[in-house]
């Protein structure tokens, strides 16, 4: 080929060749020009895909009028490029793409001059390099075997019926970071190498699904808490989807989704048994049928963006927004997320958009995973498909993302279609049941809201059941997240700070919401303003799985406490949880119900605690307890507050103070003799617990006591002491 003999490679962008105008083409400044821009364009692609500076340079190119020979066409000469001017002196975009096309093969020949005989590689580099492909793929839609098998039939490569099977293969194969498809970046790096050209590009490679990983991988998460139950496998690889993310197309277009009748013809819309006369998006995504998406997109811009689930999945990891539906909805397998991604999306989707998960609740029964052994076991539960094919149909890895009310389970099997495998999602939901329920708290409300500060180390978001609103990082007031709507923070606890929390604030796996107080109800006598407020609870409710709950409870309560003890302490903490102290509303975060403080991943072994099988009924107390002596003196005038004037003959029995003190009826100071709750004393004084023995000064009053808190219910010291096991334990303490 003493074409090509002057091609010299060089360690720098040499000078590009020299581009004569011939023939009659006009202007010729304004071609040479682009001819000059495009080749620069084409070796900076190809150095930055070969991460070689290794460009030819010099030469001749001769630019001609004249009409194009198909026949020539991918095994022309170096040196010459014809091109065809409708009108002189008129240079549209139609002759520059062609002029594009036709120096992507020169290019070619002069880098890589082993592979000039392979048509199909030359012909999908010039197409894809030239910006043509979207004129090819813009029409209606070509399913990847009939691509291929269109493609098989052409003789003639740049043939219009070719190009257009040529173009959806290469919009359909992975790509890489250049945009252009990995099959044919691996085989530019040949030509960088100067490998051996053995074997010419093949259809198959061109329309494989080229580097994506795929592999078997589970991910388990609690839907209210946020944490990751479980993972197995590939759990963090970016994989081809599939179908699996048409839920959030059709969350994202919101509520306008349109019927659409059948075609019947295409393949596309061959979406199972008794076909409506016209599908409505339920139907659509119940049976996964892609003519209904592809033809929703041709009617509708951006539907296949994901509308306002777009960015969550971006900042999940999607490379990028699709550039139409077909990518949207895997049937073109270009783009990649992780299981673990998915997983947190679906998260976000419950609860931003729990219609869309009504509707798959229903795939069990007459969708996708319909008609199986495991149908029955998986009623009621939401679940989507996905399965990505190769090049002859068959499935290179089946999803399956399932939401109860309590998790979310994404698994993927590599080579299965996700009917094989459903029968593994029934046994995943029942790995881990325990202790994974909601468990709501009124929060902070001792605080004023302004004080409270959420910061999201993940992906922070607010759903007001409509859209998703984005959370800058950082500390900011809570308040201001909870009033738009319910505030996640995606991949990580939300941090919670405010004035008496370290600067790095304290860590709430979950969702805050604002749930407004009903009115205050009449004022309590004895009670405190504090205790007032605390009563009252909070607007900011905080939602999260009752196991990471009950681990915080511990957690504030004595974080060393372990084994049989803090499974007993666990179990109480867990039965409280379900008990009515504020009414309708969950408890609050302070003593007056369960002190909490934040949650905290559950210990090895916390599983027992949802696991003894005892029914106690009521709400259970528990306290520090032990019988350590203490000590504590109280200025005389806080008691007489709580006790009234003049407190004598004071004795503590059965929980109670007994006492008598000066009342004035009538004009008359009389002594009356009264009692009160001790534990109303020791909480207003802050003792440790409930005293044994008071001596009374003119100025103070000085308490003498065992142990810490109200000397009811569990005693966790005791109980660390006792030797005994959970179950027996809370015998001893409640009785039997
Ligand atoms: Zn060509
Ligand atoms: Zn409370």
């Amino acid at each position: 080929m003493p074409a090509l003999a002057f091609v010299v490679l060089t360690f720098t962008f040499a000078a590009p060749p020299e581009f004569i105008i011939e023939g009659g083409l006009e202007p010729g400044d304004t071609l040479a020009k682009a001819a000059k821009q495009c080749w620069r364009d084409l070796e900076q692609s190809y150095s930055r895909i070969t991460q070689s500076l290794a460009t030819p340079g010099g030469g001749v190119i001769r630019i001609v009028q004249g009409a194009l020979n198909v026949t020539e066409a991918g095994k022309g000469r170096f040196g010459r490029v014809t091109l065809r001017q409708r009108r002189v002196g008129l240079v549209d975009e139609a002759m520059l793409t062609a002029l594009r096309h036709e120096l992507a093969h020169q290019f070619l020949m002069s880098v890589c001059p082993q592979a000039t005989d392979d048509r199909l590689f030359h012909e999908a580099f010039a197409l894809a390099t030239s910006g043509e492909i979207e004129q090819w793929t813009s029409g209606e839609y070509l399913s990847t075997p009939r691509a291929q098998a269109l493609l098989e039939r052409s003789k003639e490569l740049d043939a219009p019926s070719a190009r257009r099977a040529l173009a959806r293969l290469l919009v359909e194969g992975a790509r890489d970071t250049d945009a252009l498809p990995i099959a044919l970046t691996r085989r530019l790096r040949m030509c960088a190498v100067g490998g051996r050209w053995a074997e010419p590009v093949s259809i198959g490679e061109l329309s494989a699904p080229g580097a994506a990983a795929v592999g078997n991988a589970l991910v388990i998460l609690n839907r209210h808490s946020g944490e990751v139950l479980r993972t197995e496998g590939m759990a963090h690889v970016p994989m081809p989807f599939g179908s699996t993310l048409k839920p959030f197309v059709v969350a994202g277009a919101g509520a306008i989704t349109p019927h659409l009748q059948p075609v019947p013809r295409r393949p596309e819309w061959l979406c199972g048994d008794d076909m409506p006369a016209m599908m409505d998006v339920g139907t659509a995504l119940l049976r996964s049928c892609n003519g209904y998406f592809l033809d929703w997109a041709q009617g509708k811009d951006g539907a296949s963006g994901f509308g306002t689930y777009g960015a969550l999945l971006i900042r999940l990891g999607l490379e990028r927004l699709p550039e139409d539906m077909s990518e949207a909805i895997g049937i073109r397998p270009t783009l990649a997320l992780s299981p673990w991604a998915v997983a947190q999306a679906f998260r976000v989707l419950a609860a931003g958009s729990p219609e869309v998960i009504e509707l798959l609740k229903q795939n069990a029964e007459r969708g996708t995973l319909g008609t199986l052994k495991a149908s029955s076991r998986l009623a009621g539960v939401a679940t989507k498909t996905g399965t990505v094919r190769d090049s002859q149909s068959r499935p290179t890895l089946g999803w399956i993302a399932a939401v109860t009310d309590d998790l979310v389970v994404v698994r993927t099997c590599a080579g299965r279609a996700p009917r094989t495998f459903a029968g593994e999602i029934v046994k995943d939901l029942q790995v881990r049941s325990e202790g994974q329920d909601e468990t709501r708290v009124q929060t902070f409300g001792l605080l004023s809201k302004a004080q409270i500060e959420a910061s999201c180390d993940g992906v922070g978001v607010v759903t007001d059941g409509e859209k998703l609103t984005y959370l800058e990082t950082g500390f900011l007031p809570l308040v201001q997240h909870v009033e738009v709507g319910s505030s996640i923070c995606v991949g990580a606890p939300w941090l919670i700070r405010f004035p008496t929390t370290r600067e790095s604030g304290r860590p709430y796996a979950g969702i805050f919401r604002l749930s407004p107080l009903p009115p205050p109800g009449p004022t309590q006598e004895g009670a405190t303003k504090r205790q007032q407020r605390a009563r009252r609870g909070s607007e900011i409710v905080f939602s999260t799985s009752r196991a990471r709950y009950v681990a915080g409870v511990i957690n504030s309560e004595d974080a060393s406490i372990r084994g049989e003890a803090r499974v007993a302490l666990g179990a109480v903490i867990a039965h409280n949880a379900a008990q009515p102290r504020h009414g309708y509303r969950p408890l609050c975060d302070t003593t007056h119900c369960q002190v909490f403080q934040g949650t905290h991943p559950p210990l090895a072994g916390d599983d027992a605690i949802f696991e003894i099988s005892w029914s106690p009924t009521g709400w259970l107390h528990f306290a520090r307890g032990g019988t350590d002596p203490w000590r504590q003196s109280v200025p005389r005038i806080l008691v007489d507050e709580i006790l009234g004037a003049n407190p004598i003959g004071i004795a503590i029995r059965d929980g109670r103070i007994h006492y008598s003190r000066t009342v004035v009826a009538g004009g008359n100071p009389h002594d009356e003799v009264t009692d009160i709750p001790c534990d109303l004393l020791r909480s207003r004084l802050r003792l440790p617990s409930c005293p044994e023995q008071v001596e009374v000064g003119s100025q103070e009053v000085v308490f003498f006591g065992r142990g810490q808190g109200h000397g009811v219910g569990l005693d966790v010291e005791w109980a660390k002491q006792s030797g005994l096991d959970a179950k027996a334990i809370l015998e001893q303490a409640y009785g039997h």
